[in-house]
């Protein structure tokens, strides 16, 4: 399995966008590598499959408001967030005052 690649770029290009993602073996990856060292075809197509995934990653980005149902669930979340703060807060403080208390009980 030198030279798995080799006139073989059907292989190569199906499992590009998997090497793009960094989803390969290393040995897979090492192979593609290679093939891309001397297949400037599978070097181009590379090239493209990142640039349409840099596309969708910036697509992912939202340019509008979020809808209701994530901001509610985020507002939600937020609050979770917030009241264990607190809850937690409280219990500190009053763990505190009774240590206080214990302490400086004469
Ligand atoms: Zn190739």
């Amino acid at each position: 399995m030198k030279d798995f690649f080799e006139n073989n770029c059907d292989v190569a290009e199906d499992l590009l966008p998997l090497y793009a993602d960094g989803g390969c073996s290393e040995n897979t990856a090492k192979l593609l590598r290679k093939h891309l060292d001397v297949c400037p075809e599978c070097r181009k197509y590379l090239k493209s499959v990142k640039r349409m995934k840099s596309k969708l990653l910036e697509d992912d980005i939202p340019d509008s408001a979020p809808d209701y149902k994530t901001l509610s669930k985020k507002i939600k979340r937020r609050r979770k967030i917030y009241t264990s703060i607190i809850t937690s807060a409280l219990i500190l403080l009053t763990a505190g005052d009774i240590i206080y208390f214990i302490t400086n009980d004469r």
